[in-house]
């Protein structure tokens, strides 16, 4: 009530002093201290039950290592999302890779609860009984979720309105046409024999973008043909109309 709704992110863990780590400082950290954004890490360990206040068992099958309990991460979502409806996400190598078109649909919405994994993983029920959906951030194992969840946030505060200077810069980096970014260059002219591109230095606006965009396509066809691919496969690139929110 009189309260704008802010962009929350709620972090399950069972080391919450992890953060607000890297997200507290620089663009996302001044963001967090201004009010734009919030965080809240809870520990999962508030939510066991038993006296040793435990969170993992054995295996069931055996095996090494241990598994987190589904009784105590699902009382840990229920206490922290009571009644709330928002995209809740378990950070797993197992999961669909995150895209920028994906963290820009988070990062419009009411912003994401994030379970952490350590150890093993977490028990297979509690994903299906509390709808979590799981997201990896690349083909390799990290050590716990919350290095993984730190790239969620960061990704999607840096979209969050009045987080990042100029507009112009979330809408022409890598990703947001199907393509790897241009290449970038500053002041001096000549660094260790190495010049500008002539063209940069021009003022010639229409041959810049023309020269940017072949410079991006051709990278793009170099280093990422799977999303060379995609844009190809587009015949006609879609004109997007511009939207309100688009600055
Ligand atoms: N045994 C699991 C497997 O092979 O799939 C790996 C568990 S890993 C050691 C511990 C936790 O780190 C996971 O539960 C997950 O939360 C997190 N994690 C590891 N790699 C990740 C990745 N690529 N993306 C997102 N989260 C990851």
């Amino acid at each position: 009530m009189g309260f704008a709704m802010i962009w929350r992110a709620t972090i399950l863990t069972l080391f919450p002093d992890m953060f607000p780590g890297p997200l507290g400082v620089s663009l996302a950290g001044k963001a967090l201290a201004s009010g734009l954004w919030a965080l809240e890490a809870r520990d999962i360990r508030d939510s066991a039950t038993d006296r040793h206040r435990s969170v993992d068992d054995t295996p069931a099958g055996g095996g090494p290592g241990m598994v987190l309990r589904a009784d105590v991460l699902a009382a840990a979502i229920d206490a922290a999302d009571a009644g709330q409806s928002r995209p809740r996400f378990l950070m797993s190598p197992r999961g669909r890779p995150l895209t920028q078109s994906r963290v820009m649909e988070l990062a419009a919405g009411p912003g994401p609860l994030i379970v952490c994994g350590r150890f093993e993983g977490i028990d297979e029920r509690v994903i299906a009984a509390r709808g979590l959906e799981e997201v990896s951030i690349g083909d390799y194992v990290l050590s716990g979720g919350e290095v993984a969840a730190m790239v969620l946030v960061d990704a999607c505060v840096r979209l969050l309105p009045g987080v990042m200077g100029r507009q112009a810069s979330r809408t022409e980096e890598s990703f947001s046409e199907g393509l790897l970014e241009y290449p970038q260059y500053t002041r001096p002219q000549e660094f260790e024999g190495r010049t500008i591109p002539e063209i940069l230095v021009s003022g010639d606006h229409a041959k810049v973008a023309a020269w940017r965009q072949a410079e991006a396509e051709a990278l793009t066809k170099a280093r990422r043909p799977d999303l060379w691919a995609i844009k190809t496969s587009q015949k006609s690139p879609q004109k997007r109309p511009k939207s309100t929110t688009d600055g």
